[in-house]
């Protein structure tokens, strides 16, 4: 874990030498007063140079769409970051979490099961508790897949950790007693030989489910809940610059629609929104293109949260953001 510690430094070192040296400047707006109770956010003021682009894939790991993905990405020699959904990481996908960290890629959480509502679910402390399990159970799942070495011992892990008879889906009311299940966890580690405090793959970036409560539309209450929640986790809050189109209700198939989107994100910069069930055809032209162009790097994640120290009040966030993922 320490070289994990020592790879995020050397990158967040890198991509802010990087930055400087691009002369890249806020986006009008950007700094904000952050104050000293601010979630670290990645928003769609944050700094961005343009040509400068991070790829980050929501929603998966899926078992037919996420290996297009990362052959494609592994053909094209380019790393992205997946925000990854609890519940889908299962004993048919598990081998994918592995192929990511194999191949360089970034793990973040996305919740346990989308729930795109979570922050207004339940009030108080409850609340918090029911957001932070989203991320926690979903760490604790990412972690066991990368500790499985088959299938019954990856369900056999759930089932220990988990407290279940079987593998199944974790209803929403066992989310909030994510404790207990970090406590099983923190004993599996142990008796795995980790030391305490040391875990395989610590977590430090998430993105809320469609971006809430943080698009138009959320509630202040909503974002102290979910904020309160991203405090105690640590996490850097992960929200975008551009979205490739992949759920426009009409237009998510449309190639031309797609590839534009990508093309104009790409020439902004910074974090751009993508599914893993993206049409594959689009994917494959727009990154082509941005390697061919030669006016594109595809930095990691650790380069955008670099804005971090700008981050904005989750109140003007909820008018910088855009709708999405
Ligand atoms: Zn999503």
């Amino acid at each position: 874990m320490k070289r994990f510690w020592l790879l995020l430094t050397a990158l967040l070192t890198f991509a802010s030498s990087g930055l400087a040296s691009e002369g890249a400047a806020p986006a009008p707006g950007a700094a904000c007063d952050a104050g000293p109770t601010a979630v670290p956010t990645v928003h769609s003021r944050s700094p961005a140079a343009p040509g400068r682009v991070t790829l980050t894939f929501d929603d998966g790991p899926h078992p037919g769409k996420t290996p297009r993905v990362l052959d494609l990405l592994r053909e094209q020699q380019l790393t992205a970051t997946f925000f990854l959904v609890g519940h889908a990481i299962r004993k048919n996908t598990f081998r994918l979490v592995q192929r990511m960290v194999a191949e360089g890629h970034t793990l973040g959480s996305h919740s346990y099961n989308h729930d795109v509502n979570m922050a207004l679910r339940r009030s108080g402390p409850k609340a918090v508790e029911y957001v932070r399990g989203q991320h926690e159970v979903t760490q604790i799942l990412i972690e066991l897949a990368l500790l499985a070495q088959s299938e019954v011992q990856f369900e056999q892990l759930f089932m220990r950790v988990f407290e279940e008879k079987q593998f199944r889906y974790l209803p929403s009311g066992k989310l909030r007693h994510w404790q207990q299940f970090a406590n099983n966890h923190r004993a599996l580690l142990n008796e795995q030989g980790y030391a305490p405090g040391k875990r395989p793959y610590p977590i430090v970036f998430s993105r809320p489910p469609g971006g809430n409560p943080y698009v138009a539309g959320g509630e202040k209450w909503q974002r102290d809940v979910y904020d309160e929640a991203l405090r105690a986790l640590g996490h850097v809050n992960v929200l975008w610059h551009s979205e490739s189109g992949d759920t426009h209700p009409h237009k998510k198939h449309d190639f031309a629609f797609l590839t534009e989107n990508l093309r104009r994100g790409a020439r902004r910069g910074g974090v751009i929104l993508i599914h893993d069930y993206i049409r594959t055809d689009a994917l494959v032209s727009a990154l082509g293109e941005m390697k061919r162009s030669g006016q594109v790097s595809i930095v990691p994640l650790t380069a955008p949260a670099q804005s971090k120290t700008t981050a904005c009040s989750s109140e003007q966030l909820s008018v910088a953001s855009n709708p999405g993922s």
